[in-house]
């Protein structure tokens, strides 16, 4: 198995590593350790390189399934052993974990709101979405939505990880709302990110360490999806930091 660096420590921007399986017929490797994030929960993989002394080797997919996360490559894939150094596009990650926190402020302030969960969402660097089923909000009445929300983020709540066994996160409501139920019985450890005070969810992403390194937001568009369902998109006012 990998150990995913992304998983405790969201800023690690580059890894030493070594190579445990190697597929050259997909040109792909499966490294000991990795600060790529393969995707999943909305949040897109990263992007970056491996370097074998000064070959940089492109990284074009990243990937995982039971043995851990695959690097894919666009040309030369090295043997096993082999001991790489990766770095990943840390401007657009930290956009991305900077935007995935925002989507979990307003998750927040919805569920403050109207008690509704979350139902889906995906995100880019810079802008996401979320869908709510909010059959009774006028979705013309988004700017009093906007300032709870960049009031919410402006309260620097801090963000904070942790690992619960799996049966005190099947009894903490605010993961049952999430649906912590929908994750795969095998998993026994779940990961939780906490917006202290704020929004609280059982998640693998990458996110920022509170909410001041967000700034503001703007709710760009809201869109009926039918039979009450809305979907909510927001943009970061400053990409750039
Ligand atoms: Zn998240």
């Amino acid at each position: 198995m990998t150990e995913r660096i992304y998983s405790t420590d969201s800023y690690a921007a580059e890894m030493s590593a070594e190579v445990v399986a190697a597929d050259r017929d997909d040109r792909r490797v499966l490294l000991d350790r990795t600060v790529f994030y393969p995707g999943g929960g909305g949040q897109p993989i990263d992007q970056g390189a491996l370097w074998v002394g000064d070959d940089r080797l492109e990284v074009v997919k990243v990937t995982q399934d039971a043995d851990g996360v695959w690097h894919w490559l666009d040309e030369g894939v090295p043997g096993v052993g082999t001991q790489v150094e990766g770095r990943i596009d840390w401007e657009r990650r930290y956009l991305l974990m900077r935007t995935h926190t925002s989507l979990h402020a307003l998750c927040g302030v919805v569920w403050d709101w109207f008690r509704s969960p979350v139902t889906g969402g995906n995100m880019e660097p810079g802008r996401g979405r979320l869908d709510f089923e909010l059959p009774n909000w006028d979705p013309d009445k988004r700017g009093p939505l906007e300032e709870a929300l960049n009031a919410a983020i402006a309260r620097h709540h801090p963000i904070e990880v942790s690992f619960l066994p799996r049966k005190e996160a099947d009894a903490d409501p605010s993961l049952i709302r999430t649906k912590v139920n929908l994750i795969p019985k095998s998993i026994q450890k779940i990961r939780v990110i906490d917006l202290v005070g704020l929004d609280r969810q059982a998640d693998g992403g990458t996110h920022v360490k509170s909410t001041a390194e967000v700034g503001q937001v703007k709710i760009t568009k809201v869109q009926s999806k039918g039979r009450g369902f809305r979907r909510i998109r927001l943009a970061l006012n400053n990409p750039k930091t």
